[in-house]
């Protein structure tokens, strides 16, 4: 059975002293509940090192909002994979709309950064998605496809057994208006199929594969009942701690 995995996405959002105090009242949300979920925060970079100290004594794991796909060098600004491990980074979002549409990341740019990522351990959470208007034009399963075949593309079965994909429909990130269970569903449905018919049945059946998209403590429960969804990655919602344990408690 698939283990229910919510990822919190901070954006850019909370400095050092922010980052203290959310992540402190996280702990404190969950300390005596018994949550079967496992939860991830995924707060920005400068901010890893103070989160990952905080975690110490948690559950909670940590992960990062993007990576660069070189080892070092003269790349100003990016950071690789093995300063994310460093600081204690186990998990790390690649392919979010926001890095495709605002800073221009291409599925073979998230392709890259999947290898790099995976060859130094990190465990990729890989988000795919349509527009509004590709689902309009009723090209959903087209989008997903190509997104998926091209961000996978060159890696094996067995490099990818730490992989989480994010179904993320670019209309509900942010905007209140989440799919419906039934609409996610039959994407999460569609997008196991297809990584069974690229890599393995048995591959497929073991894949966590979450929701993301305006996901709020009170719609968490009836998301992450449908079959195919096996947890969330939430933006705006888990930056209060409250509603982000919420989402874990129903998970
Ligand atoms: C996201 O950014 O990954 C996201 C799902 O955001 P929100 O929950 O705010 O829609």
């Amino acid at each position: 059975m698939r283990k229910k995995i919510i990822a919190g996405n901070w954006k850019m959002n909370n400095d050092i002293s922010a980052t203290v105090n959310l992540i402190s009242e996280i702990k404190k949300e969950l300390s005596g509940k018994n949550v079967n979920a496992d939860a991830i925060v995924c707060p920005p970079f400068i901010n890893l090192e103070t989160a990952k100290a905080l975690l110490k004594d948690s559950p909670v794991k940590l992960g990062a909002q993007n990576v660069y796909f070189e080892e070092s060098g003269a790349f100003t600004g990016e950071i690789s994979p093995s300063m994310l491990k460093s600081v204690g980074c186990e998990f790390v979002i690649l392919g979010h709309s926001e890095r495709r549409t605002i800073l221009g990341e291409s599925d073979q740019i998230i392709n890259k950064k999947i290898k790099a990522s995976i060859k130094n351990l990190l465990k990729p959470i890989f988000c795919v998605g349509e527009t509004l208007e590709e689902r309009e034009k009723g090209v959903t399963f087209k989008i997903i496809e190509r997104q998926i075949r091209n961000g996978l593309e060159g890696i094996s079965e067995s490099e990818l057994e730490n992989l989480i994909v994010a179904y993320e429909p670019v209309w509900a990130i942010g905007t209140g208006k989440n799919a419906t269970p039934q609409q996610a569903q039959e994407v999460h449905q569609f997008i196991r199929g297809l990584i069974a018919k690229i890599y393995s049945q048995n591959f497929a059946d073991q894949l966590v594969i979450q929701y993301g998209g305006s996901v709020k403590a009170d719609n968490a429960k009836e998301l992450l009942s449908q079959p195919d969804i096996d947890g969330a990655l939430v933006g705006g919602a888990c930056l209060k701690a409250e509603s982000f344990v919420k989402i874990i408690e129903a998970a």
